[in-house]
C-alpha cells in the first residue's frame, strides 16, 4: 500500500522558520485531517510537499512509497501519484477541462498504455455524474470563469480521474455551501480504499461531518501538537482551540 512519511521536517519562507519538527505518516486506506488556527503553517506543509520553490526545506525527510520525495521534481511528484489541490487553483487559458484531464492521465502512464478516448469519456461521464457536474463543464476552458465552488468540484473531479496514491487537500471546503460540500465529500469518500491515502487540511470541522477521518491532528506553531480520532474534531468544533493551548502552555 502507498505511504507518505514526513520526518522532522523544518520549512522556512524567506528565512523565517514556519514548520518546526513536523512529523506525520499517512498510509493507504487512511484519511487524516489536520486542523489548526490560521497562520500555523498548514498551507506551508502542502506547498512544501509539492515542491514550491519559495518554501525552503531546511532539514528533515519525506519518503513517498520508498522514494525520497524531496529529491523529486515537482512534476515527478505528481507522476509518482501525489495529488495536491491548491487553495486557489490557477487559471490556464486555451485548454479545455477534458483535454487537460486526458493529458494529465496519460502523462502518468507508460507510453503505449494511454487511456483510449472511449474509456476516458466513459470514466469522465461517470465521475461527473457522481459529482453532479453539468456535462458542458468538460468542454469549458480550465478554470476560466469558474466560481469558487466549481473550482473545488473540479479539483475533486481531477482527483477521481487521476486516482493518485496520496492526496493532500488544502481547504477544499473553503467557501462551499452545504450542497457543494456534500458533493466534494461524496467524491473523497468514493476514493476510499487500501490504495488511497488522504490528508485533508481544514480550518473548519463541518467537512468532517461528511468525511469521517481515521485520524485528526491539531497543528499549532508549525507542528502537530495533538492527535486523536474523529472525536477530536468534534471537541474542537464545540470548544475551539483554547483548551489545547492551555494544556500545552502555548501563548499566542
Ligand atoms: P495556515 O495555512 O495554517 O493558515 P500558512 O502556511 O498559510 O498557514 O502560513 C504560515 C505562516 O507563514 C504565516 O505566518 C504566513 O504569514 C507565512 N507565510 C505563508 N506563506 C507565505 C509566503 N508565500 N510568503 C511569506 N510568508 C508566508
Ligand atoms: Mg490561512
Ligand atoms: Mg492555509
Amino acid at each position: 500500500a502507498p505511504y507518505l512519511k514526513i520526518e522532522n521536517l523544518h520549512v522556512a519562507i524567506e528565512g523565517k522558520e514556519i514548520l518546526k519538527d513536523f512529523n506525520l505518516e499517512i498510509n493507504g486506506g487512511e484519511i487524516h485531517a489536520i486542523m489548526g488556527p490560521n497562520g500555523t503553517g498548514k498551507s506551508t506543509l502542502a506547498s512544501a510537499l509539492m515542491g514550491h520553490p519559495k518554501y525552503e526545506i531546511t532539514s528533515g525527510k519525506v519518503t513517498f512509497n520508498g522514494e525520497d520525495l524531496l529529491e523529486m521534481e515537482v512534476d515527478e511528484r505528481a507522476q509518482a501519484g501525489l495529488f495536491l489541490a491548491m487553495q486557489y487553483p490557477s487559471e490556464i487559458s486555451g485548454i479545455t477541462n477534458a483535454d487537460f484531464l486526458r493529458s494529465a492521465i496519460n502523462s502518468r502512464r507508460e507510453e503505449g498504455d494511454e487511456i483510449s478516448l472511449m474509456k476516458f469519456i466513459r470514466k469522465l461521464d461517470e465521475k461527473m455524474d457522481l459529482l453532479e457536474m453539468n456535462q458542458e463543464f468538460a468542454q469549458r476552458y480550465l478554470n476560466e470563469g469558474f466560481s469558487g465552488g466549481e473550482k473545488k468540484r473540479n479539483e475533486i473531479l481531477q482527483l477521481m480521474m487521476l486516482e493518485p496514491k496520496i492526496a493532500v487537500l488544502d481547504e477544499i471546503d473553503s467557501g462551499l455551501d452545504i450542497d457543494a460540500l456534500k458533493v466534494v465529500s461524496t467524491g473523497v469518500n468514493a476514493m476510499r480504499g487500501e490504495e488511497f491515502g488522504c490528508l485533508i487540511i481544514t480550518h473548519y470541522q463541518r467537512l468532517l461531518n461528511y468525511i469521517t477521518p481515521d485520524k485528526v491532528h491539531v497543528m499549532m506553531q508549525g507542528r502537530i501538537v495533538k492527535s486523536g480520532g474523529a472525536e477530536l474534531a468534534e471537541r474542537l468544533e464545540a470548544e475551539g482551540y483554547d483548551w489545547i493551548k492551555e494544556e500545552l502552555g502555548i501563548e499566542d
